[in-house]
C-alpha cells in the first residue's frame, strides 16, 4: 500500500466530473487500498478518487473505526430529513463550513468484488456519503456552505 498525495482546493481536478468504473481491475483494487491508507493517515472519514488526482467514480468512507465502505459508481437513491452541521474536507485542511445535508441517505454502489449493494446512513455517515458523491461530480462543500470557520 502507498500513501497518496491529496489534491487541495483550487486545483481544477476537483472540479471535473469523474468517469464511471467499467471493470474492477487490480489497479482499481490497489487504488482502493491506497485511498484507505491515505484517508486514515490524514485522520479523515472519507476520501474520493479525484482528491488523489484520479478522475474515476470511487470513494471510501470510514465513519466508524474499522468499518470501511468502498463505493464504486455510487448513486444516491433515497434521502430524507435534514441536518445542519460543520463539514470539512481533506482537500481544504484547517477549514470548516456550516452545511445542510439530508439526515438519512441511501446509496447504491459496487464493492471491489463488483457486487452491487445498498448502504443507508444517518447523521455523519449520511453527510459523508453526500460529501464524497458530490466530489465525483466536481462539487465541493464550500459551494453550499452558509458560514466558514478556520481552525485556530
Ligand atoms: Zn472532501
Amino acid at each position: 500500500m502507498a500513501k497518496l498525495k491529496i489534491v487541495k482546493f483550487g486545483d481544477e481536478t476537483l472540479r471535473r466530473v469523474c468517469r464511471p468504473v467499467d471493470e474492477i481491475t487490480p489497479r482499481i483494487k490497489t487504488l482502493l487500498d491506497d485511498m484507505i491508507e491515505t484517508m486514515r493517515a490524514a485522520n479523515g472519514v472519507g476520501l474520493a478518487a479525484p482528491q488523489v488526482g484520479i478522475l474515476r467514480r470511487i470513494a471510501v468512507i470510514e465513519v466508524e473505526e474499522g468499518v470501511v465502505h468502498e463505493l464504486i459508481n455510487p448513486k444516491i437513491i433515497a434521502y430524507s430529513g435534514e441536518q445542519e452541521g460543520n463539514e470539512g474536507c481533506l482537500s481544504n485542511p484547517g477549514k470548516y463550513g456550516k452545511v445542510k445535508r439530508p439526515m438519512c441517505v441511501t446509496v447504491r454502489a459496487q464493492n471491489r468484488k463488483g457486487e452491487t449493494y445498498e448502504l443507508t446512513g444517518k447523521e455523519l455517515l449520511a453527510r459523508a456519503i453526500m460529501h464524497e458523491c458530490d466530489h465525483l461530480d466536481g462539487k465541493l462543500y464550500t459551494d453550499i456552505q452558509t458560514e466558514e470557520y478556520v481552525e485556530d
